[in-house]
């Protein structure tokens, strides 16, 4: 199995805190894996998933990302980076009101070069990938066209798949993406995001305080786990 991510004694703490929040001595992600993570609101998930992202910066520690580490860039390679080798996905999806569907979907390649190189290596035009997407997302043709406040919630959540699935990145990040969703729909949704990771091979890491989602994925944790400095207690 190919790694894509290895995390290394990463030691975060916020500014002004009295510890640190989190200390990962070891963790790793092997392509086209999906791991599930767990944990108590608070914990340290999102704080997590910013790491892995380079949205945030560490105390001390590694994270590599196919071998390289992505503290080691600055911090307009590190955005660069995370637009041409990752999608997120967010609890309250950060989708444009004004635009439609598949206008957001596309916005994937506006910073990503490479993205948009994948996406026309298989697809006639952007336009035309977005729409792929979007309807094996089941979003209707009709509703592919509207503007995204004119979509239920649920329809909102796909069009964010879709755009994080755009361009093929070598990884997906899920921040707590089905928690406005019931569990029939939920669990539909997530069937529809496990093939499109499987078709192309995209590593996956999904966030939900909600444990029944766990045993769908390859490997699941509680962030406790992994998390050493968790033992210490949260300061609540
Ligand atoms: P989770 O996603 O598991 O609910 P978070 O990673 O959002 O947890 O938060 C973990 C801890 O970090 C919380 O105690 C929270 O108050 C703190 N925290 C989150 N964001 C910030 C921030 N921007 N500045 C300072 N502390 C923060
Ligand atoms: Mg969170």
């Amino acid at each position: 199995m190919t790694d894509l991510l290895r995390i290394e004694n990463l030691k975060f703490r916020w500014p002004k805190a009295k510890k640190a929040l989190l200390y990962i001595e070891q963790f790793h992600l092997n392509k086209a894996e999906k791991v599930f993570l767990q944990g108590p609101s608070g914990s340290g998930k999102s704080t997590l998933l910013n790491l892995i992202g380079g949205v945030l910066s560490p105390e001390s520690g590694h994270i590599r990302f196919q071998g390289e580490n992505i503290f080691a860039k600055s911090e307009a390679e590190r955005d660069q980076f995370r637009g041409d080798h990752m999608g997120f996905i967010f609890q309250s999806f950060n989708l444009l009101p004004y635009l439609n569907s598949i206008e957001n979907v596309c916005l994937a390649c506006d910073f990503s070069k490479l993205k948009t190189e994948r996406v026309l290596s298989r697809s006639q035009n952007l336009e035309a990938e977005a729409k792929r997407l979007l309807e094996a997302l089941k979003l209707n043709e009709e509703d592919i066209y509207k503007k995204v406040t004119d979509l239920s919630i649920g329809q909102r959540q796909r069009v964010a798949t879709a755009r994080a699935l755009m361009g093929s990145p070598e990884l997906i990040i899920a921040d707590e993406p089905t928690s406005a969703l019931d569990a029939q729909t939920r669990q539909h949704f997530l069937n529809l995001l496990f093939t499109e990771c499987e078709r192309f091979q995209i590593s996956l890491i999904f966030v939900s305080h909600d444990p029944a989602l766990g045993q769908y994925f390859d490997r699941s944790y509680n962030l406790s786990e992994i998390n050493q400095e968790a033992s210490v207690g949260l300061d609540l």
